[in-house]
């Protein structure tokens, strides 16, 4: 029987295999999952879930039944230690080894250790475990300090916040988000959480994490009682380079997600996958490319045409400000406004050479459609129109 193996059981591996099976696959599938978890969706774990305004049942993305229900053989807590590509197997910590005839990477993202002192007292945020260990951190209430003022520092930042806790986030850039987003816009971010009295300390790093402070390479040291390093993702591409595959801050893909083997695959965080639309490789750590990025793997293994070139999407929630991202800042010359910024009800464009390649609807809704077919268009727009609530974006 043919055998198609997922390694990892993220979001990206358990719709990978569901979509084999949706299109028509009778043979053997497994998820190799180091998780002891099912398969679960990780922005609720710095959102609601972590608030403790949503239950744990609603992080998963099937139900247990599921698995057996379509044939899809989860091993969970187990592994995958080496691909053997020759042989087109996988070795598993179990001791045992797994025969593949079309193998998936889908092994996700690692948060980055914080590179100081101490490190081993700072508390991290990627599975369901982390979450509750802040949840219980932030119930025991104090000062918090966060390191890093990304999506996973600020989410993390409204929910200590809201828990009652004096929160302070330490980046080393002049803004939050600045990679994100580049430096205006996170001004918007650091405003909202100013108003909701976090103290952000920017152009500043931790040098220290201590027993009860840290220290900051200023020399001043602050009071903390739990330190989170929220300070990025390593992608889990380890195995896949010890098999000879190309790599580079991820899985190399092309644009169908076929590795350099034409037998492997990678979908994910940790795939670092040609775009067309962008004309360059990107690697996209956000839920929406594990979401279809998956599926569109599985696609390809099953032999089907598969471009993948979706617009990268992202959404937040802190505080007051919801918002949703298309695109990709890299290169813009410009950023230009449609709405109020100041009433946190707007659309931020991000423009290279008069043409659309990002934008971030800010409690503004039902228009990130709108905002990736100008961005895919990639013609020059008219910016006065652009910018007017009065012209339909759809018009543009
Ligand atoms: C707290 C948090 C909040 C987030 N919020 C948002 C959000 O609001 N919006 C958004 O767009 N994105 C958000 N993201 C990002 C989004 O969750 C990720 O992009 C998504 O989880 C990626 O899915 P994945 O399947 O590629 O990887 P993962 O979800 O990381 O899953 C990979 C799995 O593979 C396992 N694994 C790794 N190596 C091996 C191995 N060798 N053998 C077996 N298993 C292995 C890992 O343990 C893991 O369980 C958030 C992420 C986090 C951590």
């Amino acid at each position: 029987m043919t055998t198609y193996v997922i390694i990892g059981g993220g979001l990206a591996g358990a719709k990978a295999a569901q979509t084999l099976r949706e299109e028509g696959f009778d043979g053997e599938v497994v998820v190799i999952a180091a998780e002891a978890e099912r398969p679960y969706e990780r922005p609720p774990l710095s959102k609601d879930y972590l608030r403790g305004k949503s239950e744990k049942s609603g992080i998963y993305v099937h139900e247990p039944s599921w698995y057996d229900d379509n044939r899809v053989d989860l091993r969970l807590d187990v592994v995958a230690t080496e691909i053997e590509r020759a042989a087109r197997e996988v070795r598993l910590s179990d001791g045992t080894r797994q025969p593949y005839d079309k193998l998936l990477i889908a092994t996700g993202a690692t948060p980055r250790p914080l590179p100081v002192a101490g490190a081993e007292r700072a508390l991290y945020l990627r599975t369901a475990a982390d979450s509750e260990a802040l949840k219980e951190a932030f119930a025991a209430g104090g000062e918090v300090v966060i390191a890093g003022a990304g999506w996973i520092g600020l989410e993390t930042a409204a929910a200590a916040a809201e828990a009652g806790c004096s929160v302070t986030v330490v980046e080393s850039a002049p803004a939050p988000l600045v990679h994100a987003l580049g430096p205006e816009l996170g001004e918007v971010f650091a405003g909202v959480h100013r108003g909701h009295g976090v103290r952000l300390r920017t152009g500043e790093e931790i040098a220290e994490v201590r027993r009860g402070s840290v220290l900051l390479r200023g020399g001043e040291e602050l009071a903390a009682d739990h330190v989170i390093a929220g300070i990025g993702a390593a992608p889990n591409d380890r195995i896949a380079r010890a098999a000879g595959l190309e790599v580079a801050d991820g899985v190399l893909v092309d644009q169908s997600l076929r590795s350099s083997d034409p037998d492997v695959f990678a979908a994910g965080d940790v795939a670092n996958a040609f775009n067309p639309l962008y004309g360059r490789r990107i690697r996209v750590e956000h839920w929406a490319n594990a979401l279809n990025g998956g599926p569109a793997a599985a696609r390809a293994m099953l032999g089907r045409e598969v471009v993948y070139d979706r617009v990268p999407y992202f959404y937040t929630d802190q505080f007051e400000l919801g918002m949703e991202f298309s695109g990709d800042v890299a290169g813009h010359d410009e950023v230009v406004y449609r709405g109020s910024v100041a009433d946190l009800e707007f659309i931020a464009f991000w423009l290279h050479a008069g043409r659309v390649v990002a934008g971030m609807n800010v409690n503004v809704w039902d228009v990130a459609g709108d905002v990736q077919k100008l961005i895919r268009a990639g013609t020059p727009v008219d910016v006065k129109r652009l910018t007017d609530p009065s012209v339909p974006l759809s018009d543009l």
